[in-house]
């Protein structure tokens, strides 16, 4: 089946005696018992839940994954796969993260005994591997500058050493990359972004490969507890089926609105991998069908981006992203607020950068309202 078709048919895993259409919300908490050692196929709520199993179907067959693994939040899922690893363990991230992850990483995961080192472009990740190297974590594009990373190349260092990789598939989502196709091991996505599409409930994936480590996750999900609830289980289910439309109009519009920022006196750069410009352009092609609707831009000083955040109106000043609503952050004042300023400025996420998601409405109102904010 086509990922068009996927999106909306791959929820057919439950019996359904009465036909619903849509998934029905099982609210319960527990799952009643025929007898002694019998069950439904469901106990409590927190293990499985009928709602959540089918929005983790729809999910895996996405992403080709043998399954996945829904959470309360893509944060949820970030600390519950890092429970996968022991002290002493060290892992390769990417150096432009979600700032969030960045967090996890240096206040709990390395107080809890992991180590991390940081690459910004595949050719440096080889020489960073060392025998305590469990594995590598990234997000491409990167966040929020957009820097691309080679999916394929990477997957052959670490299949080659058993090295677990996991990408954050969260900004393109599976409809324009498919990361375990490309030989990665697991796939992570705030699905409160793009999935769910509608800026109105939080929820995180794990997509994994091999039922092995799907087991341990499972596990590790019962045991933590931060099992994303039937209704928001629902919400995601509703969300994805238009996901491939919904992405690929945004795509459209955030094309559009690059190409004019490029062409803007007050706008000193343009940061989208469509953009030939781009340093991930040529390699997005060959490993995306498509580039997103991400884009973030600096303009000419700190003052023009704290007017535009101050004038924009259809754009909505806010955090997140993926929505059918546009929003626009400040990076360094809100995703990536907790990296130290050295670091932050280092990767070009300075005062004078802004992050915009493009969502459903025109790109022509989108444009009209940036230009008005810009102060044209
Ligand atoms: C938002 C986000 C997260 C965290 O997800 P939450 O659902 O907000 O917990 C992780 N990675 C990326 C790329 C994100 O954009």
């Amino acid at each position: 089946m086509d990922f068009e078709t996927l999106c909306i048919h791959s929820d057919r895993k439950i019996d359904n005696p009465t036909g619903a259409v849509a998934t029905p919300i099982y609210q319960s908490a527990t799952f009643a018992h025929p007898g002694p050692g019998e069950s439904t196929g469901y106990d409590y709520s927190r293990q499985q839940n009928p709602t959540r199993e089918q929005l983790e179907y729809v999910v895996a067959g996405l992403e080709g994954a043998a399954c996945a693994v829904a959470f309360s939040s893509g944060m949820a899922a970030v600390s519950a796969l890092m429970e996968l690893f022991s002290p002493g363990d060290h892992i390769i991230a990417a150096d432009d993260l979600y700032g969030g992850t960045h967090r996890l990483f240096q206040y709990i995961s390395e107080k809890n005994g992991l180590t991390f080192s940081s690459a910004s472009e595949t050719g440096q990740i080889a020489e960073l591997i060392t025998p305590a190297t469990k594995a590598i974590f990234l997000e491409t594009p990167t966040n929020p500058t957009m820097r691309v990373f080679d999916i394929a190349e990477i997957a052959k260092l670490t299949a080659a050493k058993g090295i677990l990789f996991i990408v954050d598939n969260t900004f393109l989502t599976p409809y324009f990359q498919k990361p375990l196709l490309l030989g990665a091991d697991i796939v992570l996505h705030s699905g409160t972004k793009f999935l769910g599409g509608h800026n109105d409930t939080l929820a995180g994936f794990l997509a994994v490969k091999d039922p092995g480590t799907e087991e341990k996750l499972r596990f590790i999900a019962k045991t933590t507890g931060a099992a994303l609830s039937p209704f928001d289980s629902f919400l995601l289910l509703r969300g994805i089926k238009t996901l491939a439309v919904r992405i690929e109009r945004q795509q459209q519009s955030a094309m559009k609105i690059a190409k004019w920022l490029t062409k803007q006196s007050e706008v000193t750069e343009v940061f989208y991998p469509g953009l030939p410009s781009h340093s991930g352009f040529e390699l997005s092609k060959k490993q995306t069908s498509g580039f997103g609707a991400m884009i973030s831009f600096s303009v000419t000083d700190r003052a023009l981006a704290d007017q535009v955040l101050r004038r924009v109106q259809l754009i909505q000043f806010a955090e997140s992203l993926g929505g059918a609503e546009s929003l626009i952050t400040y990076p360094m004042m809100q995703t990536h607020a907790d990296i130290p300023e050295a670091d932050r400025i280092a990767k070009g996420i300075d005062d004078r950068l802004l992050r915009l998601s493009v969502g459903l409405e025109s790109a022509a109102d989108l444009i009209a309202d940036l230009s008005q904010a810009l102060g044209k």
